[in-house]
């Protein structure tokens, strides 16, 4: 049994006492009760995991790649065998229901550094250029900033690329989901990864986030939050040129075209809005559909929100979750009670749970497409539908966003892809297809800079030298 009441910080391999004696409480969005703490880190703490963190570069960095991967796979190995806490830790501290807790909280961070073990013990073959060889190095220390809506994947998603790559690692998990960080920390220790390599130091934003953020001696920021905070961690970047790359907001469109399968399209088009009480960042919140169908589109997409159960996350019949905090329920509580567009379903009114910071699945229509609802990332579970006349149209809606992170197209199969070539997204699901974890991720505009997953994420994590000979 693994405890929800940390002590200690990891740094330089071991675990050590933090600099302060000062507690951040994690609380359990359904029971609304204390489930544990961790040490609420200093300036200090960041000091000595970034100098861990420089020791341990050149050794790190100087290995074989495929001598990383054999780390990398005993990593995964540790952390698989904690899957079941995983899981649980994931429920507990942000209330994802238990089904998709196992499926996705914990079995995609463990593809995802399955998959950088595999990659990192492939053979690297340098490529020239005319007179030049082309090497790729480590980028060096990275301090990774990442948020709690899915807590161990985005700090998986950074740590396995970064260190494949040959960085070393400081994180800062979210102070509202910092537990699961601990269960890869637990495994990291048992794993014997070399000491420095990878540091734990968690605490709150305007703490531990800027301190990491403006280190004179992390050469980049990888963070994955909001698009405001992004900002900040890039402006704080700028004054020594480190480099960053940033994941940030959506507001992800699904074009649902006049030929599409019109039931398949709306079912797994709600079930995309409301994954994770919509708490997801690619969540396809607006709801593009073709005149045609449009009427029926609402009253399907009403009738399927309606049928979610709302609950105990622990409760295998619950479909949807309560949101993070009470501060997250407010805000989307806000938004709904600001809209000005038809409820088709759930609202203020609807029915939730007395106890736990619960918003009913929530579905607007005819939602005018420049409205706060259609604008701005609400982060609820709360959709909006928005009619259509002609693919171009179609196509205008979508990108009329200052985001650019995700989306999907639903019609005749090249109809849809010459659709999808043109939403200026950093991803686009074509007739149901399936999110890979092993494809680039990350946004356009406002939605962020550089890309995660799988080898384009690996190589984010490196400089590009060429060697003329
Ligand atoms: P947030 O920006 O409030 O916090 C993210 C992290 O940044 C946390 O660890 C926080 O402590 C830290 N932080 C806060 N202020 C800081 C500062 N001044 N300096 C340094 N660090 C600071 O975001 P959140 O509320 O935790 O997460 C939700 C947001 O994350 C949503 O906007 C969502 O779209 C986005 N998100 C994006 C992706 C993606 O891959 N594009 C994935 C998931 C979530």
């Amino acid at each position: 049994m693994t405890s929800e009441f940390r002590e200690q910080l990891y740094i330089g391999g071991a675990w050590v006492p933090p600099d302060s004696g000062d507690r951040i409480e994690v609380e359990n969005p359904y029971t609304e009760q204390v489930i544990g703490h961790v040490p609420a880190g200093t300036a200090e703490d960041v000091n000595l995991a970034v100098s861990a963190a420089r020791r341990a570069f050149d050794g790190w960095a100087g290995l074989p790649m495929a001598e990383r991967g054999a780390a990398l796979g005993r990593l995964h190995e540790a952390l698989a065998s904690r899957a079941g806490d995983i899981a649980r830790t994931v429920g507990l501290e942000l209330g994802t229901p238990l089904k998709v807790a196992q499926a996705v909280q914990a079995g995609l961070p463990l593809a995802v550094l399955k998959g950088y073990a595999e990659l990192a013990a492939q053979p690297v073959t340098e490529e020239t250029v005319g007179n030049s060889l082309i090497v790729r190095e480590a980028a060096g220390v990275v301090g990774a900033i990442t948020p709690w809506n899915y807590p161990l994947h985005q700090v998986v998603a950074k740590v396995g690329a970064a260190l494949a790559a040959g960085c070393t690692v400081v994180l800062k998990p979210s102070e509202l989901t910092p537990l699961v960080a601990y269960l890869l920390f637990d495994a990291a220790h048992e794993a014997g990864l070399p000491a420095g390599v990878l540091n734990l130091v968690t605490g709150t934003g305007p703490v531990v986030g800027a301190a990491i953020a403006g280190h004179p001696d992390v050469d980049m920021i990888s963070f994955t939050g909001s698009t405001a905070t992004g900002r900040a961690i890039a402006k704080a970047a700028a004054d020594r040129i480190a480099k960053v790359s940033l994941e940030l907001g959506g507001k992800s469109a699904n074009l649902i075209l006049a030929d599409a399968d019109l039931v398949k399209a709306v079912k797994v088009g709600v079930g995309n809005a409301f994954l994770n009480s919509g708490q997801t960042c690619t969540a396809w919140t607006r709801m593009l559909v073709h005149r045609s169908h449009y009427d029926e589109a609402v009253e399907l997409a009403a009738k399927t929100a309606a049928g979610y159960t709302v609950g105990d996350p622990f409760d295998p019949g619950t479909r949807l979750g309560p949101l993070v905090s009470a501060g997250q329920r407010d805000r989307v509580r806000g938004f709904i009670e600001r809209a000005r567009a038809r409820l088709v379903a759930g609202g203020l009114d609807a029915p939730v749970p007395a106890t736990g910071h619960f918003v009913a699945p929530t579905v607007f229509a005819d939602v005018d497409p420049d409205s706060e609802l259609a604008q701005e990332e609400i982060f609820g579970p709360v959709l909006s539908i928005i009619p259509f006349d002609t693919d171009d149209e179609a196509v205008a809606i979508a990108n009329n966003s200052k985001y650019g992170l995700a989306g999907a197209v639903w019609g005749g199969d090249e109809r849809a892809l010459a659709v999808a070539r043109r939403l200026r997204t950093g991803a686009v699901d074509v007739n149901g297809g399936a999110f890979n974890p092993f494809a680039p991720f990350g946004g356009y505009k406002q939605s962020g800079v550089g890309r995660e997953l799988g080898r384009f994420g690996l190589e984010e994590f490196q400089q590009v030298k060429a060697i003329q000979r």
